[in-house]
Formats: C-alpha cells, structure tokens, sequence
C-alpha cells in the first residue's frame, strides 16, 4: 500500500518548499507518487500537483461570495473540498493499483500532501479531521511535522515548537516524524542535543533571558524557569515516541533520513496505530 506523508507546521516553516523537495526526490529516484495541495489559498505552487483544491474551489470566490477573512475563507474551502474525500479516495485507490488499461503507469508508491499555510485551518477543523481520518483509514499515513530551525533556537520557542507538536500527535494520533528545516542557515545539533539530554536542556535554561519573567530574579528561579522545567521533564517522555531529523529543503540535504524515518514510522503504524484504529471502528 502506498505510504501518506501529510505535512504540517506553522506558517513559514517550509512545508511546500519541503514538499518540492520530496516530490524531486522521488521523481530522481523514479518513484511513483501522487501529489495533493490542500490550500487554498497558495497563489503560485512550485510543484506540478496531480490534484490541486484550488481545481474544486476558489478561494477568492469563496470569500467574496460568504463574505468571509482570509482565515474563514481557507476553512469554508476545506469544507467544500471535504463534502468529495470519497470521491479523492477513490482516485487514490484506483492508483494504488496497476491500471489494466494503463500498464506502463505503476502504482503508486507514496502519496504526498500538503495542507494550507495556516497550521490551525487543518489541525483543528472538522474538515480537516475528517480528511486526515479518511487518509489513515485507507493508507499507512504519516505526519511531516516541520519546524524553522531558525525561529526554534531560544529555549522558549523551542518548548513552544514541540509542545505544539505534541499537541498534534495527541490530536491525530498518527506517528510523526519532527523535520527540523532551514539547516542550511542554522544547524539543528543544539535540537537534538536538548531532545536527548536533559541536563543539557537544563543548563541552556540557566542562560535564558526569560528565566526570569514573572517574578524571578537574578540566582532565584522565576515562574517561567519553573514552568519551562517542568515542562522539559513532561516532553522527555514525548521526545522517546519521536523520530527528528534534520534538512534544508532549499539545499536538498537530509532528505534520506527522512525517508529513513518515514520507512520506520509505517512499521510504527501498521503495528501500533492499525490495530487501534480497527479497534476504535
Ligand atoms: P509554508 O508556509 O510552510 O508552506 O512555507 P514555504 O514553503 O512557503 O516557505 C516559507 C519561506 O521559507 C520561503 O521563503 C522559503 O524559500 C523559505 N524556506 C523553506 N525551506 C527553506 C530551507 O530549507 N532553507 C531556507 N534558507 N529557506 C527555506
Ligand atoms: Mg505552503
């Protein structure tokens, strides 16, 4: 069965530059694959797609028409687009398999999806449940969580990075892999250092500028120190589910372990997440 890889990540991060990224890699490897854009509202893509929402909706329209923000417009696509997930899984089904009147098209390998800018429109809407639930009903699915390296270095965004992505692995329940991106202008060592030692982690919150916000002050540990330990200590057992890896995806590096990671994370699926799912049907 072909393998789902659904991106996700704040505004920013890189999820279509790293979704060309892959799609490249793949097309080099020559590896069959589909591609799904799931925003809306993105004016110009810099990959060929094989089914594109803005073919089903128009975003502007959409918004003139409900008289609708930005926001609201993105999430009313999704609603429309997500009345037809039968009909997209269908497509995707017919192309997991050899096509009798096609032979020389194989089936399809992976199944690449990128969601709208805004993290929010997809995680939290019920249309984007929808569309994720339906994915990992039919495929092994996996998420892309990917992070700017470059706006994650202080200790402070750093727990808000993964805390964010922690609440998206308890929301989906899906295995996800941590794609720190932007390596090409700064490194993600110092990441992974903190994932994995905590003492580390500790000694980089000593030289925080906010460890004393609320209250503290200088030898004394402010509310924010302490609350940024205790979460620390609470993330220790998230980061043991994780798989991280580092890449640029303007530069092309890391993307192996990546797949590497993926490959891992199906194995996760069909033997964790499978028998949940089946069970909760
Ligand atoms: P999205 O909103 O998450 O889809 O983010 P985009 O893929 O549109 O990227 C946002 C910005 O980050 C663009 O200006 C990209 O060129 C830049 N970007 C994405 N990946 C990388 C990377 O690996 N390195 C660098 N230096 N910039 C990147
Ligand atoms: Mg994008």
């Amino acid at each position: 069965k072909p393998v789902v890889i659904v991106t996700v990540g704040m505004a920013g991060s890189g999820k279509t530059t790293f979704m060309q990224r892959l799609n490249a890699h793949l097309f080099q490897n020559q590896e069959p694959r589909y591609v799904m854009n799931l925003d809306p509202a993105v004016a110009k893509l810099p990959f060929q797609c094989n089914l594109d929402i803005r073919d089903s909706v128009n975003y502007k329209k959409v918004m003139e028409e409900h008289r609708l923000g930005p926001n609201g417009a993105i999430m009313t696509s999704l609603n429309l687009f997500t009345t037809k997930v039968d009909q997209v899984l269908n497509i995707l089904e017919k192309r997991a398999v050899p096509d009798p009147e096609n032979p020389s098209r194989k089936p399809v390998k992976t199944i690449l999806v990128d969601t709208p800018g805004q993290i929010e429109v997809f995680v939290w809407s019920a249309s984007g449940t929808i569309l994720l639930d339906s994915l990992a009903s039919s495929f092994p699915t996996v998420i892309a969580y990917i992070v700017d390296t470059t706006r994650a270095c202080s200790t402070s965004t750093f727990m808000s990075n993964m805390l964010y992505a922690c609440s998206i692995l308890y929301k989906t329940k899906l295995p996800m892999v941590v794609v720190f991106n932007k390596t090409d202008i700064q490194d993600a060592g110092f990441a992974k250092e903190w994932m994995t030692d905590y003492e580390a982690f500790r000694e980089a919150l000593d030289g925080d500028e906010n460890k004393n916000a609320f209250g503290g002050q200088d030898g004394g540990s402010g509310y924010m120190a302490s609350l940024l330990n205790s979460m620390s200590l609470m993330l220790e057992e998230f980061y043991s589910h994780l798989k991280v890896v580092s890449v640029s995806s303007v530069k092309g590096t890391g993307i192996d372990d990546f797949m590497d990671a993926v490959k891992e994370k199906v194995h996760e699926f069909n033997t964790v997440y499978q028998p949940e799912l089946d069970r909760r049907r």
